[in-house]
């Protein structure tokens, strides 16, 4: 069973950005669509636009940053609850039954066909196309992957403006970057902090352990990126840190037409 029609995009939207942009951005949950042969998961549209669905804010960052670095990006386009690119996809949660107190009736009891048909349809070409990006660069890649969280969780605030989550690999990148966004915003950044990166995270292991490949994995609070002014303003920020985390204290972004 294919479960995208010809009329529907594919799960990867890819910008190529300059040849010889040090960096490749990521975005596994920047869009909420739902493939048409599965109606809306028998979810309500606040459900299917509330932060358990996507990444509210990040596409707009991440085409914003791309801009700004002349980066290539790869965004996922399809609601992480049809399939979490970011899980393993053999783990049971990648298609979650419930997520932050809403039950998703349309993930209920699938059989093993059903997830292969979401995996070989999204997880698996989103993927491929990241690989693809990293492969075909001048220069060894560092690998951006940008996420959003939602501001309050299970009644709890969460005070940061911004995490950065590590774990294994080269983690060097990603502690010059968590050092830049302390430097630059005044308010709390989280160290591995709203979540830490661990064996639950997919795409930075899988495209950068092996490897050997810097990483910096990036969260942003959705309240602050939730309009045109925020989300440029966030794009501005990241653009320098990540930049002067590659190249020194000092170092301009290259403004480059992608
Ligand atoms: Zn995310």
């Amino acid at each position: 069973m294919r479960l995208l029609t010809e009329l529907e995009p594919h799960p990867a939207i890819v910008r190529d950005g300059a040849p010889d942009c040090p960096f490749v951005l990521v975005a596994d949950h920047a869009g909420n669509a739902i493939p048409r042969a599965m109606g809306n998961l028998g979810l309500g549209e606040a459900d299917r636009a509330r932060h358990i669905a996507w990444d509210i804010g990040i596409a707009e960052v991440a085409e914003a940053l791309a801009q700004l670095l002349g980066a290539p990006l790869v965004l996922q386009h399809y609601s992480r609850l049809v399939v979490d690119c970011n899980r393993e996809p053999a783990r049971i949660d990648a298609i979650p039954e419930v997520s932050d107190g809403s039950a998703i009736p349309g993930n209920r009891a699938l059989d093993a066909a059903a997830r292969a048909a979401r995996i070989e349809a999204i997880h698996a070409p989103y993927h491929a196309a990241i690989a693809a990006a990293l492969a075909g660069r001048e220069r060894t890649p560092v690998m951006v992957a940008l996420h959003s969280f939602t501001p309050a969780m299970n009644g709890h605030a969460r005070p940061w403006h911004a995490g950065v989550l590590h774990d294994r690999g080269d983690t060097r990148f990603s502690a010059a970057v968590l050092a830049g966004l302390r430097k630059r915003v005044a308010a709390p950044v989280g160290d591995n902090q709203p979540y830490a990166m661990d064996g639950i995270d997919f795409t930075v292991p899988h495209h950068c352990y092996g490897a050997g490949r810097a990483y910096a994995e990036i969260e942003l609070r959705q309240d602050l990126i939730g309009d045109a002014a925020g989300q440029e303003r966030w794009a501005q920020v990241l653009a320098q840190v990540l930049t002067e985390a590659l190249s020194g204290p000092g170092a301009a972004p290259v403004r480059r037409v992608a």
